[in-house]
């Protein structure tokens, strides 16, 4: 009996889990992960600044879907068979224990992204799963017209062919059962000229386009705030419905912190679209709206009346920032709660609530940056993570059109993602 021959593309988190669950299905089939660099898991190597923020601890799969801005119903599916409690299991069953920061991540108990690493290393080991670095897939050919040979007017199989011929940069073609896909983000040049292949199978390539990154300002106002963090800030895209709350930071290029690259994966797209250049609209006190807060202030200057407006914050904002909003409200710090008049009163309502900060480019975000963007999700099967449109060709991990926030969910896709394109090609092949 022919050894079957299996062939993950790509030396990333999704390749590396696909390889190893198809090997622990079926120890003895032939599994092999092409690389074109001479890295592998370079990106789990500094993922969550080289302590690897594996998965994120959210057991309810209905919550962890809105995690993904790209792909939350595709994933729906996938994630009753796979989820991050499964996660968190295969690899405390391989010997990583991880543990919960207080925001959710979950990173390994040893803070070292080197700790999954050298799971994944012996599990290669354990499996005999050949790993080849420099060895970059140019194209994919289905190999089913050779299949056949007519004998007797019959067609009958001729000398068995592997389903796919892989041409490799520089080397010999190979041949392969199955494939599964797992080449990571993509440039906005790469579909049109690496993927060529893949279109020709019928594939379509969604526009990709970063997401995950902080904003820059052309106000250099703002940005004489540098420094400033503030815990729970509100913040739009004008002209997108998508709102984040949460902490946001002023930097010396303009704005950043969680707050600001939750939004910039929510609207990744929109922001590509106008090349990076609008406005972010913040609100520095999300508990109101200038409607609410106007009513509050009734209440702020029976209280605060005797008080300059300057030494009493209500909001506990940081002192630099009520400065600056009461001054760009045009108000004196020495100016009594009580004497506070009407126009000035509406303008630092208006600043406090919907304080426009007009937006010019963006900074990667080199923490944890992905793409947006990628295979369309509408020609692969969500369950089993196949192509419609070539069976045996599967796909994992960020290459699809599926990206998460930060938190790790990023990762959870890979796993997941990985873990199914892995169970449907341990099933599809004859044994
Ligand atoms: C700095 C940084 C930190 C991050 N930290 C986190 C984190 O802590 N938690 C989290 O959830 N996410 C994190 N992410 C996102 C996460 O790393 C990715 O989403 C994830 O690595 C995607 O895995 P992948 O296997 O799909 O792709 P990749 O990890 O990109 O792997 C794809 C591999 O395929 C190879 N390849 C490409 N084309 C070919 C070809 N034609 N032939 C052969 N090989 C090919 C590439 O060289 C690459 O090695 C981070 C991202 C960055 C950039």
């Amino acid at each position: 009996m022919e050894k079957k021959k299996i062939v993950v593309v790509g030396g990333g988190a999704a390749g590396f889990f696909c390889a190893i669950q198809i090997a622990e299905l079926h120890p003895d089939w032939e599994v092999i992960i092409l690389e074109k660099s001479n890295k592998i898991l370079a990106k789990v190597k500094v993922s969550g600044g080289g302590r690897c923020n594996v998965t994120h601890a959210c057991p309810d799969i209905e919550m962890l879907l809105k995690k993904y801005p790209r792909g939350e119903r595709f994933l729906k599916k996938a994630f009753y068979e796979f989820a991050t409690k499964n996660t968190i299991q295969w690899f405390a069953n391989n010997g990583v224990e991880l543990h919960t920061e207080k925001d959710g991540r979950m990173f390994p108990t040893t803070n070292s992204s080197d700790t999954i690493i050298d799971c994944f290393l012996r599990k290669v080991h354990q499996y005999k799963i050949q790993v080849l670095t420099q060895h970059e897939v140019v194209d994919i050919k289905n190999n089913d017209s050779h299949h056949h040979a007519l004998v007797e007017n019959k067609i009958i199989e001729s000398k068995r062919q592997k389903a796919f011929l892989i041409q490799l940069q520089g080397r010999a073609d190979m041949q392969a059962d199955a494939i599964c896909l797992a080449t990571g983000g993509m440039l906005r040049s790469d579909p049109n000229n690496k993927f060529k292949w893949l279109i020709n199978f019928g594939h379509n390539i969604v526009d990709p386009v970063p997401s995950l990154f902080t904003f820059n300002s052309s106000e250099k106002k703002i940005t004489t705030l540098m420094g400033v963090a503030v815990d729970k800030a509100s913040i739009q895209w004008k002209g997108n419905k998508n709102i984040e709350t949460g902490p946001l930071l002023i930097t010396h290029w303009g704005i950043s912190g969680p707050a600001a690259i939750k939004l910039s994966a929510w609207c990744a797209r929109a922001m590509a679209e106008t090349n990076y250049e609008g406005a972010i609209i913040i609100n520095w006190t999300p508990s109101f709206n200038e409607a609410t807060l106007k009513m509050e202030w009734i209440n702020f200057r029976m209280d605060f009346g005797k008080r300059e407006m300057g030494s009493k914050n209500p909001f506990d904002l940081p002192q630099r920032l009520w400065h600056f909003l009461i001054q760009e409200a045009g108000i004196a710090a020495n100016t009594k709660w009580a004497d506070l008049k009407s126009a000035n009163q509406q303008q630092l309502i208006q600043l406090l609530t919907r304080y426009t900060l007009d937006i010019k480019g963006k900074t990667t975000f080199k923490e944890e940056f992905v793409t947006c963007g990628g295979v369309d999700l509408k020609d692969i099967d969500a369950q089993t993570m196949e192509s419609k449109l070539m069976p045996g060709l599967h796909f994992a991990g960020e290459m699809m059109d599926v990206d998460g926030i930060t938190g790790g969910f990023n990762f959870q896709h890979a796993w997941t993602s990985g873990w199914l394109a892995a169970q449907h090609i341990g099933q599809i092949l004859p044994a």
